[in-house]
């Protein structure tokens, strides 16, 4: 007989009843179960036969299982013990799927993908996200030296939206400015709260990140460059000349040399961070060399 899709109401239910499972809230535990919705995830993340991907969550596999069908191999992260046993059971059709039974912010992920997707010609992260951390999720791994590709995710809307955000607008921000230093991104869908069991509080978007061949910008220091580009943001109704007085160790002469450091770059101070594009950033960045009294 053949197997209904996991990601079908029926099915969830009927895994659900089956092994007691009981959702737990504190783990961003929201299924799929809409295939159609899988699908356009999977046309977007071009995926092939020598596709390796990467899946933080698999759940009871709704997602797993439809990736297995198109790529060379999937490589999946599951924190929750308790969805082991139901994953050895859905996805027990599959050959070329891996459940690794850790936390994604623990766990050894370059080790991982060297023993299992080293033969792929490209690696995808393809996930619906545990919405509670993405964010250190993603930086997490864009900021690794990781051989992925690029990245089709599901998470919360707002997340979505300042990841894709341009210079100028309200979702603009240090998030927008990380992400688009290391991948190219755009929005591939939003996502009714209908297609989740239970249904999340908030609504939901899926965008694509694709890693450029080389970052935006050129700076000698990442951490350093996203700290100053951070403290531009940390009050944003401030000007960046205000929030920079209070990134920097205390100094008598700091107020005139921040004013002189933002002029020489050809940023007026009176501007907000938000009005700063990545390639503005760095210039003030490869500019602060010059003024060496001034640390943060
Ligand atoms: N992929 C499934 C689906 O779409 O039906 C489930 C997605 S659900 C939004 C998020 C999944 O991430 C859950 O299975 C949850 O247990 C798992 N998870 C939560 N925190 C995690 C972590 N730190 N590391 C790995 N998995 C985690």
């Amino acid at each position: 007989m053949e197997m209904k899709d996991i990601a079908t109401p029926s099915r969830t239910k009927a895994l659900l009843n089956q092994y007691g499972f009981d959702f737990k809230k504190s783990l961003g535990q929201n299924f799929l179960i809409d295939v159609n919705i899988i699908h356009k995830i999977i046309d977007a993340s071009d995926i092939d036969e020598y596709t390796g991907i990467i899946e933080i969550g698999p759940g009871m596999g709704s997602l797993t299982e439809q990736l297995a069908k198109h790529a060379q191999k999937v490589l999946s992260f599951e924190i929750d013990q308790r969805l082991i046993p139901v994953l050895d059971d859905t996805l027990a059709p599959y050959d070329n799927v891996t459940i690794i039974n850790e936390d994604i912010l623990k766990a050894d992920i370059a080790t991982y993908v060297h023993q299992h997707l080293a033969e792929c010609d490209k690696i995808m992260v393809v996930a619906n996200l545990p919405y509670y951390i993405t964010t250190p999720i993603l930086l997490n791994l864009m900021q690794q030296t990781l051989p992925i590709d690029g990245y089709v995710v599901m998470m919360q809307k707002e997340v979505g939206e300042r990841l894709n955000a341009q210079v100028g607008t309200k979702a603009y921000g240090s998030l927008s400015i990380v992400a688009q230093y290391y991948t190219e991104t755009s929005k591939v869908l939003t996502v009714p709260k209908s297609v989740f069991l239970p249904p999340p509080n908030v609504d939901s978007i899926v965008v694509k990140l694709m890693k450029r061949e080389a970052p935006q910008v050129q700076v000698d220091n990442e951490n350093e460059f996203f700290k100053l580009t951070k403290a531009a943001f940390s009050q944003r109704r401030k000007t960046i000349n205000n929030n920079y007085q209070s990134l920097f160790k205390e100094g008598k002469k700091n107020k005139a040399l921040i004013a002189e450091w933002l002029e020489s770059s050809g940023i007026d101070p009176k501007r907000r961070g938000e009005t700063l594009s990545i390639k503005e950033f760095a210039l003030l960045y490869n500019n602060l060399k010059k003024f060496s009294e001034l640390q943060f």
